[in-house]
């Protein structure tokens, strides 16, 4: 590793310094043969980071690791997790790094973040490395969801490493860069707690507080208020990946993050034809984390996460845990709400809908989807014609058509509004023979398909033309989707 000469980047270490516990320490590998394989340019410059000199040798040296800011300290985070719910207490970063926190100019900082950058002392049996394809399968999504307003890590860039990784076959090496508000976990609580440090749980906490939640420190119950927090922007979070089909599919407690936002996209897919029992993960073999199932993990990881705060609730055990128990039961009306006002929104309805109209008509309407096996993003793009007058668009998607014309009528009874459902329903989603195509494209050298597909999913809600391809189903021989984790 060395030192970079200039202070392009300023990184702080404040994780390391507040959470030494949580934090070992740790350098990169050397990349042998780094090639950019893809910037983010919009977000550099967001970030106060030139474009210009990220391309160049130090640039990269920073996007791989080999070369820190004077003053950073990269270091490999600690956390628990459970993971398709068995214990694993010591996971933490086997392949990843944080390099340190940028300042942003409204005072709040940011992740700087690496995936792919060598073994780590948490690193187990794996080999600490990334391909490029998996990378690169982070890169869109995540961008995506961005695009689509949904909250999510971002992404950086790829460097392709020159080095060889071994999967099922010989794949070229790479390494992720990733922003976050910050890369607390439920699985850091765990692993907090389980030191028994009620001290280190604490600071935790205040970091999180600090950080993420800030109006709980002025809350009568401070780490409740946190609770209360997280639990509020994970049903958010998750109706929002429920209203465009996305299932992430492997919702460990060490994948879920304190912030909100999502992280880690591993097997994620998002759905084509609706099918409410969609599993896309090749490991998922009991539907764990299957689309339906979504809000259900969440709420569950949630309670773990309010196990580990315990003995910051209350210094009575019996009292933690009523107050624990009150507030998880705000997780499934929260959820209930976020997901009728989306659904209101995908729908065009005004507020004078009552919320318990909303909800028959999405549940007959999901009923009629789930029969008849209609593309989700299409459906509800095509509603907007429906809305302006034209049902044809929508009622090709059907083959129960007596069906649908009779929900239709009733839903346009409600007065839809055209306008605002194309601003929520987006024309184009990374979808998984497009995300496959771009993926097997640049592994064979080629990263033309990668940002045409950018290009594509940055903009979802602009239709324009050219870009048909992007907007329809898979073709009829794509076949069942799988996909797969840690890779
Ligand atoms: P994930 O399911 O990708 O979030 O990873 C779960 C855990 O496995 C984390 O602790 C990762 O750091 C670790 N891990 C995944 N892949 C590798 C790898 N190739 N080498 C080392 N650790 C890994
Ligand atoms: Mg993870």
């Amino acid at each position: 590793m060395s030192v970079a000469p200039a202070p392009t980047v300023g990184l702080g270490d404040r994780f390391a310094r507040e959470l030494a516990e949580l934090a070992l320490p740790w350098q990169a590998e050397e990349a042998p043969a780094p090639r950019l394989l893809v910037l983010n340019e919009p977000l550099a410059t967001e970030l106060g980071i030139d474009p210009g000199w990220l391309r160049g040798p130090d640039g990269i040296g920073l996007l791989t690791g080999t070369v820190v800011p004077a003053g950073a300290t990269p270091v490999a985070q600690a956390y628990s997790g459970h993971q398709f719910g068995g214990y694993s207490p010591r996971l933490g970063d086997g392949r990843a790094l944080l390099l340190g926190e940028l300042s942003g100019d409204d005072g709040g900082l940011r992740d700087l973040h690496l995936k792919g950058s060598g073994r780590t002392p948490f690193a187990r049996g794996g080999d600490g490395l990334a391909a490029v394809g998996p990378m690169l399968r982070e890169y869109v999504v995540s961008e995506a969801m961005h695009a689509l307003g949904i909250p999510t890590t971002r992404s950086l860039s790829v460097v392709a490493t020159g080095r060889q990784v071994r999967r099922e076959t010989v794949l070229p090496g790479a390494v992720l860069a990733r922003v976050a508000s910050s890369h607390l976990r439920v699985g850091s609580f765990q692993y907090a707690r389980a030191t028994g440090d009620v001290d280190l749980l604490r600071r935790l906490a205040d970091h999180a507080i600090s950080r993420h939640h800030p109006e709980a420190a002025r809350a009568e119950r401070p780490y409740l208020a946190l609770f209360e927090a997280v639990l509020s922007a994970q049903a958010s979070l998750v109706a929002r990946w429920m209203l465009v089909g996305f299932v992430h599919g492997v919702m460990n407690t060490d994948n879920m993050t304190i912030s909100g936002e999502t992280i880690d996209y591993g097997p994620c897919a998002f759905l084509d034809a609706y099918d409410p029992e969609t599993v896309y993960s090749s490991i998922d073999q009991g539907g764990r984390y299957r689309y339906s199932n979504q809000p259900l993990a969440a709420e569950w990881n949630l309670a773990r996460l309010v196990e580990a705060l315990l003995p910051l609730l209350h210094e009575d055990e019996e009292q933690a845990v009523a107050l624990a128990v009150a507030a998880l039961q705000g997780f499934r009306p929260r959820y209930e709400a976020a997901r009728t006002a989306g659904m209101r929104a995908k729908l065009g309805l005004p507020g004078t809908v009552d919320d318990g109209e909303v909800s028959a008509l999405v549940e007959d309407l999901l009923a009629l989807l789930a029969r008849d096996h209609v593309d989700l993003t299409s459906f509800f793009r095509a509603l907007g014609s429906a809305a302006r007058g034209d049902a044809e668009p929508t009622r090709l998607l059907f083959l129960d058509l007596a069906a649908i014309d009779a929900w239709t009528a009733r839903w346009q009874e409600l007065g839809p509004d055209a306008a605002a459902m194309d601003r929520v329903n987006p024309v184009y989603i990374p979808r998984n023979h497009l995300v496959e195509e771009a993926l097997d494209a640049a592994t064979a050298g080629d990263l033309g398909p990668l940002e045409r597909l950018l290009d594509a999913v940055s903009a979802p809600y602009d239709e324009r033309p050219g870009l048909e391809r992007y907007a329809g189903p898979a073709p009829k021989g794509f076949g069942a989707y799988r996909t797969f984790c840690g890779t």
